[in-house]
């Protein structure tokens, strides 16, 4: 439809999300799809049961708006029981219509214009955005190339009377680093007697391989304090689609996040709910997510071995990052449209994640896909 009105944009420099842009890319030419984090398998037959009995039970109207009460109270039980941390089910619990909603809310909340939010790249696309929109000014601050760590040092330079709020995002998307002692020590001195809020992505949270631990904010009483955590039943339940999540706050900051939360999107679905408040009965419908993935992580692995990649090693979430430069000159954007157009398989090109989208010659796979299609993605990847 034609208009006579050209709105002045909020976010001149934003385009279409890159998990989009590749996903249609990717269907044109029919590649096969490494590049969302999105599984390709179902979930537990148990679970959309569940949500079709609570449909037929008539649970098909708003939910209260922090979230159906049963829920809350699991949760709060849950995550008592894994990290230590006693949230209260009717003021420290909100159920969310997705993570992004939930750290849409919080930042919306908690940052005011003028403030700076400090993140760390690469990044999930969506922070800067959020932090831009709000009047606030984003800093960046690069993980290192070599094993994605965090340079504190450098977060200490760049903190300031302005700095409102620090993103952390354990296990990380795109690069599968988790938080160590080291990470959790110095945040710990870095935010101590300041105003400092953490917002916590943790939405791979069960996904840690080899042994490791979670290092949730809600294991660390002093973080905890200042910390708003945010997570998902979409990665742990494989239901990406069905956006219900979850935050985690002491009552102050809950309170503020509520009220954009109300305004935004009311309430999460509410027959979801009533099946998630179930399936958390089950311990092992988490608990057991680690080890799925990680055989996942590991037959990716080995059915690449003898391809020109060099995997980076990856600790947590579902994704691995593939470098491709020492065999390639092209730009990680040039290698992934090559890759879709010439050898139908689809990532995600880590440059993506960077504000200044300078190639890095690496790539992101995403290995939340069933066995069949790993083995595929690999025999194509091997053919490069
Ligand atoms: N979190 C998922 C990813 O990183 C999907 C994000 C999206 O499609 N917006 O791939």
């Amino acid at each position: 439809m034609k208009s006579a009105m050209s709105p002045q944009s909020k976010l001149p420099d934003v385009g279409t999300t890159i998990f989009t842009v590749i996903g249609q890319l990717s269907a044109e030419h029919n590649a096969l799809n490494l590049s969302q984090g999105a599984p390709n398998f179902s979930c537990q037959p148990s679970l959309i049961d569940a949500v079709a009995k609570s449909m037929r039970a008539g649970q098909n109207q708003y939910a209260p708006m922090s979230g159906v009460a049963a829920l809350r109270r699991a949760l709060s039980a849950k995550v008592e029981a894994l990290y230590g941390c006693h949230y209260d089910a009717d003021s420290e619990v909100t159920v969310i219509a997705s993570a992004s909603e939930g750290i849409y809310s919080a930042i919306s909340a908690l940052v005011h214009p003028g403030d700076e939010v400090i993140y760390f790249e690469p990044a999930f696309d969506s922070y800067s955005p959020i932090v831009r929109l709000q009047g606030a000014k984003p800093v960046p601050v690069r993980l290192s190339m070599d094993d994605f760590s965090i340079d504190w040092d450098e977060v200490a330079s760049v903190i300031n009377s302005r700095t409102r709020m620090i993103i952390i995002n354990s296990p990380h998307n795109p690069t599968g680093a988790i938080f160590t002692q080291h990470d959790i020590d110095r945040l710990t001195a870095l935010t101590r007697n300041t105003d400092i809020v953490i917002l916590s992505d943790e939405v791979y949270e069960h996904v840690v391989f080899d042994g490791e631990c979670h290092e949730s904010m809600a294991r660390h009483p002093e973080l905890a304090e200042r910390s708003v955590i945010v997570s998902s039943f979409g990665k742990t339940y494989h239901v990406t689609g069905w956006r219900v999540g979850y935050t985690l706050a002491p009552e102050a900051l809950m309170d503020e996040i509520r009220k954009v939360h109300q305004f935004m999107v009311f309430t999460a679905d509410t027959p979801m709910q009533y099946a998630f408040a179930e399936a958390l009965a089950d311990p092992q419908s988490y608990l057991g997510l680690a080890d799925f993935y990680q055989q996942k992580r590991d037959l990716l692995v080995k059915a690449m071995h003898g391809s020109r990649f060099e995997l980076l090693p990856t600790r947590g979430s579902f994704f691995m990052l593939a470098r491709f430069n020492h065999f390639s000159p092209l730009s990680d954007d040039e290698f992934v449209l090559k890759l879709i157009r010439d050898h139908q398989v689809s990532s995600i090109p880590l440059s993506a994640f960077y504000s200044d989208n300078k190639p890095t010659g690496l790539i992101r796979l995403s290995f939340a896909k069933d066995d069949e299609t790993l083995y595929e993605g690999a025999r194509r990847l091997s053919g490069v």
